[in-house]
Formats: C-alpha cells, sequence, structure tokens
C-alpha cells in the first residue's frame, strides 16, 4: 500500500495554543472543541493517531513555530507570540521539548526519527507489523519553521544534539532573511548561519523565503534542501504575494535536487476561493495538478512530496472538498493515476521522495 511523508505539521504550536491531544481521533477533538473559539480561530483539526494510521502517514516533519507580535494586535494573543529574539528562543525552545514529552509519554503514538538507524527501524516496525487493525507509532522529524529562535550560529550544536533536523530560516522576515510578506535578500547573518547549519548537517527548507533569498540560499548551501510546504503560482489565477512558487524558482530549485512538498490548503489552490464557491470548488485533482506541475518542469516524479501544513493556522474549513481528515489522503492518488502516473510515481511523491532526502542526509 502507498504509504505517507506529510512534510510540514505544526504539531507542538497546536499542542501549546490549544492543548489539542493528539493522540485521539480528530473527531473525538472537534466535538471537544465545537463550544470553544478554537473552530473560529484555527478551523476544525485534520489530525489524530487514528486518521494518521487509516492513510499510513508513516512520517512527519513536525514544526516548531512561533510568530512575531503584530504591532497593533490585541494581547494576549490566543497564540504564543514573541517581541525579542530571547522569548522566540524560549518559544522555539519549549516546543523542542513538547515533542521529546510527547514521544516520552505516548510512545505507542509518537516516535522522533533523529537518525537513519531509527528511520530504518521506525519504517521496518511498520513493515512488520502491518496489520491494518493495529495502531503504529507517528515518527516525528523536528523542523524549525523561521529562525529567529536560533540565538546565534553558537547555538545550533545544541539545537542538534537537542534533535532538530531541519530548519526553515523564514516565516514572515527576520534578522536572517526575508521571507513572506516581508521581501528581501539572506543577511550576512544569514550566510554565516548557512554556512554553520551546512557544518553540521541540517538539512534547509526553503518555504517562506523570499525568491531573492531563495536563489541566494540555493547557490550558498551545499547540503541537502527541501521545500516543505509551498506550491506552484503560475496554477494559482491573479496571485499575488512571495509565498508560492514562480517557475524560475522552481528551475532553481530543481537544479539542486530539491523536493517541493504540494499543499492541500484553498488558499494556495485557488485565489479568492471563499467569493467563488467556497470549499465545494475546490478538489484535490488541483493539488494534483500542482505536483503534475512541478512533475512536468522537472521530467520526472522525483522531486514532488506532500507538507498539508494541517492545522497550521487553518482546519477542514480551508481543504479541498475530498477531505474530511488526513486520513483522506490517498484520495489523492486517483487524480494522478488519472493524468497517467503509474503506482510506483505516486508512491514516489506520497512518501519516497522526502524518504530518500532523509535517507541521505539524516546522520
Ligand atoms: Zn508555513
Amino acid at each position: 500500500m502507498t504509504w505517507f511523508i506529510d512534510a510540514h505539521e505544526d504539531i507542538a504550536w497546536n499542542i501549546v495554543t490549544f492543548q489539542r491531544d493528539y493522540t485521539r481521533s480528530a473527531f473525538e477533538t472537534r466535538q471537544l472543541e465545537a463550544s470553544t473559539p478554537i473552530p473560529a480561530f484555527n478551523g476544525d483539526t485534520m489530525l489524530g493517531l487514528p486518521e494518521y494510521n487509516q492513510a499510513e502517514v508513516r512520517l512527519v516533519f513536525s514544526t516548531l513555530f512561533a510568530g512575531p507580535a503584530r504591532a497593533g494586535a490585541q494581547e494576549p494573543a490566543l497564540a504564543p507570540v514573541y517581541h525579542t529574539v530571547l522569548e522566540a528562543n524560549h518559544l522555539y525552545w519549549n516546543q523542542l521539548g513538547i515533542y521529546h514529552q510527547l514521544c516520552e509519554n505516548h510512545p505507542q503514538a509518537f516516535r522522533l526519527v533523529l537518525s537513519r538507524h531509527q528511520l530504518q527501524a521506525h519504517l521496518q516496525d511498520w513493515e512488520e507489523n502491518n496489520d491494518a487493525q493495529k495502531s503504529h507509532p507517528i515518527g516525528l522529524v523536528p523542523l524549525m519553521e523561521g529562525a529567529e529562535g536560533i540565538l546565534s550560529c553558537d547555538e545550533l550544536p545544541q539545537w542538534w544534539e537537542a534533535g532538530l533536523r531541519i530548519i526553515g530560516l523564514a516565516w514572515s522576515g527576520n534578522r536572517y532573511t526575508g521571507g513572506t510578506h516581508a521581501p528581501g535578500p539572506l543577511t550576512a547573518e544569514g550566510n554565516d548561519l548557512l554556512d554553520a547549519m551546512a557544518e553540521i548537517g541540517f538539512i534547509l527548507d526553503l518555504a517562506h523565503m523570499d525568491r531573492q533569498a531563495a536563489f541566494q540560499a540555493l547557490e550558498r548551501y551545499p547540503g541537502r534542501i527541501i521545500t516543505s510546504h509551498a506550491n506552484a503560482s503560475r496554477l494559482v489565477e491573479n496571485y499575488q504575494g512571495n509565498r508560492l512558487l514562480e517557475d524560475d524558482l522552481i528551475q532553481a530549485m530543481l537544479e539542486r535536487d530539491v523536493v517541493i512538498g504540494v499543499v492541500p490548503y484553498n488558499n494556495f489552490l485557488k485565489f479568492g476561493w471563499k467569493d467563488s464557491g467556497g470549499r465545494e470548488r475546490i478538489s484535490l485533482r488541483m493539488v494534483a495538478q500542482q505536483a503534475d506541475y512541478i512533475c512536468q518542469l522537472a521530467g520526472d516524479a522525483d522531486h514532488v512530496g506532500i507538507g498539508t501544513d494541517f492545522d497550521g493556522g487553518f482546519g477542514l474549513q480551508s481543504t479541498p472538498i475530498e477531505l474530511n481528515s488526513i486520513a483522506d489522503l490517498p484520495k489523492l492518488l486517483p487524480y494522478l493515476q488519472e493524468m497517467g502516473y503509474y503506482p510506483d510515481q505516486f508512491d514516489r511523491i506520497a512518501s519516497g521522495n522526502f524518504l530518500r532526502v532523509l535517507e541521505s542526509a539524516l546522520p
């Protein structure tokens, strides 16, 4: 059976902000949250242990994420925000601690996968006990979204030691790089950070980097690079912004063997979708088209994966109509089949391509 790697989920952020318990089913969590402010703020959850198992999502790149405080925003905000670099540092460390706690307290549900050896053992465990009735633990590979949590290059070895394996420099712009809604290049500090990351062996995530900075990072970074969650802007009519990827940037990524996680998030599939028929008008077919578009540019099916970004500021209400939870991810496959993809090709899109990155980059 086709199994999945999801290259982007803000699990710790949801645990910190809403005390979500992902060992429960998504449906139970929805019922429990129905009369709270959470659905209005973050949508209905897409995630839960039974649903991961149903779709065989065996690995997740689980993020550390915190946003900067916005001028004029109400405080205290529902989600934790930072005002200073030191505050960011605390929030990000706290979330890495949460993954350790989660895996220690619920070893039957979640497990950190930090080395090639652990990766192999984790996948073997799934293969050997491949009984649909049995629940398996989900492997977590920690990914930092926004490097504002890193005080300086000197701190990088500690992050590595504690299990961080993937770093995305940007969310919005910060002192390292231009980012979403904040165009700009890599800064001198950003260059130094990249050099220090490469020395240790971190995987670099280009998602959220401004295009100028992304081009620079592709030139500079000698290590493994991914784009955990982004779509091609060319297919999103009237799109304006710097979050989605233009063709020349995708080409440059492909030249560096980057795997790009396509995102089943309606705002990244159709500009203004809410006013043009709502959720009913957005199909997983559009996600398959995103995958196909990048495959066509690449001339192969070796550079596309899936980065759902589920529960990352949106929920069920902002996802394609075929999805009720992450359990429905396999519904993407018939669309790829229709487009002429063979099973071994959609297996690579579902998991094989990001697996290749992990196998070559984990210690
Ligand atoms: Zn993001």
